[in-house]
């Protein structure tokens, strides 16, 4: 196969030559839609647009694996609270309720002016609207010492599957009394109170099985999304286990050595047993690839996520640079949902409804001791804003607590049913 350079890099001369409304390649049926991503953002899509087109638009969904696992409720499986089981999800039913040609395989470029995507296996997928949602990448070098190679040494644990399994084996190998190291990332980065959730739950697991153990954060950031919540509940559930090293005590000058199992905080050397390092993040690669990031995100419209580089180009979820939205599961089912009824206006006449999106974040403490912060989002003036929000109070009853928790079993079946049906 020939590869052209615009496939690799993109322009915007191919976008401008190549938008127009309401059509479609001549020479072919059904209009055809490509989501490249079957998380959260991709899986959503693909199944809007099937299910309410009925047929009148082809779909394609290209996903390399056949079991997606939910970084939602990761770190539950870390604290014991779920098995790997509950948090994987297959995309039979997308392909045979839905009708979607679910495609598993890498896409490895996309040619704008040929309007095809590139697929690792050697096939060419063409389309007439593409989404992208890849999820995040990693950004090279951001600490120091660490890179993919060092993976299973220091696993980030930040796309779950092999990663998440790993590093549960690895807290549950420490030694009585031993340490568990986690490097934090800098915003922005997929799931605001992720990293903190994990170390209540890797903090619940030790508080039963290895008492004496600590915890180190080391966090470039001065503050995080639920502090006062969190805090909270590590001095009443963990009292001493856990300590953070922010900027004012150098944690931005923190780098790993894998091989030595030691982590340096300021010139503090320590020997870990356990280092769970989040680097900073980037979109995923394809939308690089594309041609329409900035080089780490890549900027939307927020009226029906289209990118600011190619109007036949959307980029749904943790890859979209679109304003207030947090980069979570939650946010990239709602701008999902946005842009099926945006694309398949755009492809069929159907009717477009303006845009609205909203978001929750849940997060378990410890065992029924469930906290929330959440939004709704409308676009102005190329952004996505906040219209409004709520988040839990420090000093709530044990009830509200844990009917929150219970609010989040129930978000979790319907957003997984939202995305695989
Ligand atoms: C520990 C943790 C806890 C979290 N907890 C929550 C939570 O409680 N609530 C919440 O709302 N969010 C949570 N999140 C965030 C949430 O998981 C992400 O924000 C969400 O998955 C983003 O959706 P997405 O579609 O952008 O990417 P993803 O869901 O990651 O999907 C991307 C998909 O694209 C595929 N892909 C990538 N590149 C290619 C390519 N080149 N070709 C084909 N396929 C490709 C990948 O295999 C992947 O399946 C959590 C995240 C973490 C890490």
């Amino acid at each position: 196969m020939k590869i052209s350079r615009r496939l690799f890099i993109g322009t915007g001369v191919a976008a401008a030559t190549l938008s127009a409304p309401m059509v479609h390649a001549a020479g072919h049926g059904k209009p055809r839609v490509v989501v490249v991503g079957g998380g959260s953002g991709g899986a959503t899509a693909a199944r809007y647009i099937a299910k309410d087109s009925e047929g009148a638009i082809d779909v394609t969904l290209i996903e390399p694996t056949r079991t997606y696992y939910t970084c939602f409720f990761s770190n539950l499986y870390l604290g014991g609270f779920k098995q790997m089981n509950d948090i994987g999800h297959t995309y039979g039913n997308l392909a045979s309720t839905y009708g979607i040609n679910v495609v598993h395989d890498w896409a490895i470029g996309v040619d704008r002016d040929a309007k095809e995507i590139a697929l690792a296996g050697g096939g060419r997928v063409p389309y007439d609207k593409l989404i992208l949602s890849p999820g995040i990448d990693f950004i090279e070098g951001s600490v120091p010492g660490w890179d993919m190679s060092a993976q299973n040494a220091m696993p980030h644990s930040y796309k779950a599957g092999s990663q998440t399994q790993l590093l549960k084996a690895q807290i549950e190998a420490m030694p009585q009394g031993g340490v568990f190291a986690m490097v934090a990332p800098p915003n922005p980065f997929r799931c605001p109170p992720g990293p903190y959730e994990r170390i209540s739950m890797v903090a619940y697991y030790l508080s039963q099985n290895n008492p004496t153990a600590k915890i180190i954060v080391s966090d470039p950031k001065p503050k995080f999304s639920k502090q006062a919540l969190f805090e909270e509940g590590w001095a009443k559930h963990y009292s001493g286990m856990i300590e953070r090293v922010d900027p004012d005590f150098g944690s931005e000058n923190t780098s790993v050595d894998p091989g030595a199992m030691t982590i340096d905080i300021d010139g503090s050397v320590e020997k870990v047993d356990v280092c769970n390092v989040i680097p900073a993040q980037k979109a995923g690669r394809i939308a690089e690839l594309a041609g329409v990031t900035d080089g780490n995100w890549a900027p939307v419209n927020p009226e029906d996520m289209s990118t600011k580089a190619d109007p036949d180009i959307y980029v749904l979820g943790d890859a979209a640079q679109q304003g207030d939205m947090p980069k979570s599961g939650f946010s990239a089912n709602s701008q999902a949902k946005v842009c099926a009824n945006a694309v398949r206006g755009a492809l069929t006449g159907s009717r477009v409804f303006p845009a609205k999106f909203s978001n929750t974040c849940w997060s378990l403490v410890f065992e029924n001791d469930g906290i929330k912060v959440g939004a709704n989002y409308e676009p102005a003036d190329g952004k996505i804003w906040s219209t409004g929000g709520f988040v839990s109070q420090t000093g709530e009853d044990a009830a509200l607590r844990q009917a929150t928790y219970e609010e989040s079993e129930g978000w979790y079946s319907g957003i997984t049913a939202d995305m695989f049906g």
